[in-house]
């Protein structure tokens, strides 16, 4: 059998281990198995336990294809990761830890941990800017507090103020690439601050009325649609970014219901994951994240803001 193209054959190919292993080595170590530890390269494969030993003198340590990985330190094998990464890089609306909890037969809390380590993998970490014609555009985006347990949203309500709503901004290249970002206010500073990180100078720009982006004409084409008047004047609109946000909203609020603003940034990254990969072929955009699960790690502490 081929490597597979559907979801069906990805559970079916990955059960067995050594196509699982196989196939993930590819991806992970393109140019040939070396140690994560000193870097030295064709280390003993131990076939029976499915780990290698470094041959360096110095090091002589084993590790396994998930050390240095978003996967480190995890007990869930590939056959079951490999499965769950399939569908956070294809799923439109994106999959909830309830559905991978029943589907792969993990505990909530695992599934959880799962997903979030798989949105760490596909974050966008290349660091050319966007250019020729970029939208920006920021969008509130909710906690559904109806949908909380009565004792959460008290929590989350009173707790921070009322504000159960986190602020967003996006921009996208039009035909491109989108960029979104969790960002605590909408305040002038905040706000160029990323577009000037994101956006080449020169391009041209399109944005709502919103004072903040007040001055960005001396490095950019700046035009502004005032939503108040009209939502549309000629090539100057804010559409495709919105399109961009309604995809968000119906991921959140479809499947995960609620988001607290401290997670929000990571649900960004898996919808501008599949966003900027929408071209792609579903077996594609499941390679794409398995290359980019090395050098990314993701601990609990991490992950729910108590270290690092
Ligand atoms: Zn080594």
């Amino acid at each position: 059998m081929d490597t597979p193209q559907t979801l069906a054959e990805a559970i079916i190919y990955f059960a067995d281990p050594d196509n699982a292993l196989n196939y993930f080595v590819s991806k992970r170590w393109p140019n040939g198995v070396f140690c994560p530890y000193c870097g030295t390269k064709e280390p003993m494969f131990l076939s029976t336990r499915r780990i290698w030993k470094c041959r360096a003198t110095r090091c002589r340590k084993q590790f396994s294809v998930k050390v240095g990985t978003i996967m480190n330190e995890s007990a869930i094998p590939l056959e079951k990761w490999l499965p769950v990464m399939w569908m956070v890089a294809n799923c439109k609306n994106g999959v909830s830890s309830c559905e991978i909890s029943r589907d792969m037969g993990v505990t909530q809390k695992t599934a959880w941990f799962m997903l979030h380590r798989v949105r760490e993998a596909m974050q966008d970490k290349t660091a050319t800017k966007l250019s020729g014609e970029v939208e920006v555009d920021e969008s509130f985006i909710g906690g559904k507090s109806r949908n909380m347990h009565a004792k959460r949203r008290a929590e989350v309500i009173t707790g921070t103020g009322g504000k159960d709503k986190a602020i967003a901004l996006g921009m996208v290249e039009r035909g491109g690439n989108v960029r979104a970002f969790a960002v605590p206010t909408r305040r002038k500073h905040e706000l160029q601050g990323k577009v000037r990180g994101n956006i080449q100078a020169g391009s041209a720009l399109f944005s709502d009325a919103l004072k903040s982006y007040d001055g960005l004409d001396a490095d950019y084409q700046h035009a502004v649609i005032d939503h108040a008047v009209e939502y549309v004047r000629g090539n100057v609109h804010t559409n495709t970014i919105e399109n961009y946000w309604s995809l968000v909203k119906r991921q959140l609020h479809g499947t995960y219901i609620s988001v607290e603003p401290f997670h929000l940034f990571r649900y960004l990254d898996e919808q501008s994951f599949r966003y900027n990969n929408r071209k792609a072929t579903d077996a594609e955009r499941f390679s794409h994240v398995c290359s980019q699960v090395a050098g990314r790690r993701l601990t609990w502490d991490r992950l729910t803001g108590k270290g690092e």
